[in-house]
């Protein structure tokens, strides 16, 4: 069985300044180190289709997709919200983001891989039903899990969220969903500035103290996450990986280290093998040191691997 690597050179066109941290050079990075490593050697790659309307409308609202079609600029920049812009090619590159966790699904669910990883951008997690937020326009997370509820009547999802920031987005549209459970680290006080007073049975929204590392991340993974999923069985695991945790981000404040997220992704390995088939789907949140993201990114496809 193998580790699926889904991605599309469109993700690269997407750009919202020339200085903007979340930039092109992430996805090149992290390709770049693969390759050198002998990891991408050992991957199935394969280019991500685009999202159809009625796939991101399982968790966008049909005029949200709409009013981003409409926005969607012929030349220039079209700034979304503070922090979210799109230029003539971020439609499609983020058509192509939540395809890539679609097909991802379709991989997983049909015995094509045992697991995949989704190297694309922008980001997702903090895309509301109806917002964009913080680098993110669709949520690509969200709209896999529904894949994978509408297509394959998966009963349960489970979606591991390691990026230093809350994914408000996901927890906006899954609050009210029994079929999910979303574990989410994240540094606090920290934005988006929400989750940290939201938690419930489903919603493990735990908030770390700036400066906390893998000791701190393993406690919560052991002693939060590991009884609540044992509990509730998913049937299929979705990561969150966002990896501006990562001691040397310069967006945030915290201490993982490369072994830390071979540490989660062996983790999750174990959760996916007792109660999901090893049914394991990462896609590529946050993470703005080029270098500490391609060591990090590496750490944890390798585990995946
Ligand atoms: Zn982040």
């Amino acid at each position: 069985m193998s580790t699926a690597f889904i991605s599309h050179p469109d993700t690269l066109l997407h750009v919202m300044d020339g200085s903007h941290p979340e930039s092109p050079a992430r996805i090149t990075a992290i390709k770049n180190a693969l390759i050198q490593k002998g990891i991408y050697q050992k991957l199935d790659i394969y280019e991500a289709p685009q999202a159809t309307d009625r796939e991101l409308q399982r968790v966008h609202t049909a005029e949200y997709i709409q009013r981003i079609r409409a926005l969607s600029p012929k030349a220039g920049l079209v700034q979304l919200d503070p922090d979210t812009a799109m230029g003539p090619m971020s439609l499609t590159a983020t058509l192509h983001a939540s395809g890539a966790v679609v097909f991802a699904t379709d991989l997983v669910m049909r015995n094509m891989a045992n697991n995949a990883f989704c190297c694309i951008r922008p980001p997702g997690h903090h895309a509301g039903r109806a917002n964009s937020a913080g680098f993110c326009i669709f949520n690509h997370i969200a709209v896999g899990v529904a894949h994978a509820f509408e297509k394959y009547g998966i009963k349960r999802a489970a979606i591991i969220d390691f990026d230093v920031h809350h994914g408000d987005g996901t927890e906006d549209i899954f609050n009210n969903d029994p079929r999910v459970m979303l574990c989410s680290t994240f540094q606090h006080p920290f934005y988006p500035h929400r989750g940290a007073d939201t938690r419930s049975d489903r919603m493990l929204n735990i908030p770390l103290p700036a400066k906390s590392g893998g000791k701190e991340f393993q406690r919560v993974f052991e002693l939060e996450f590991l009884p609540a999923l044992n509990q509730f069985k998913p049937e299929i695991i979705y990561i969150s990986a966002g990896f501006d945790a990562h001691a040397d981000d310069p967006l945030a404040d915290m201490r993982l280290l490369d072994a830390d997220y071979a540490w989660m992704t062996q983790f999750i390995k174990k959760v996916a093998n007792q109660h999901a088939q090893g049914r394991i789907i990462s896609s590529l949140e946050g993470g703005y040191h080029l270098g500490a993201l391609a060591e990090a990114a590496c750490s944890h496809i390798e585990s995946l691997l």
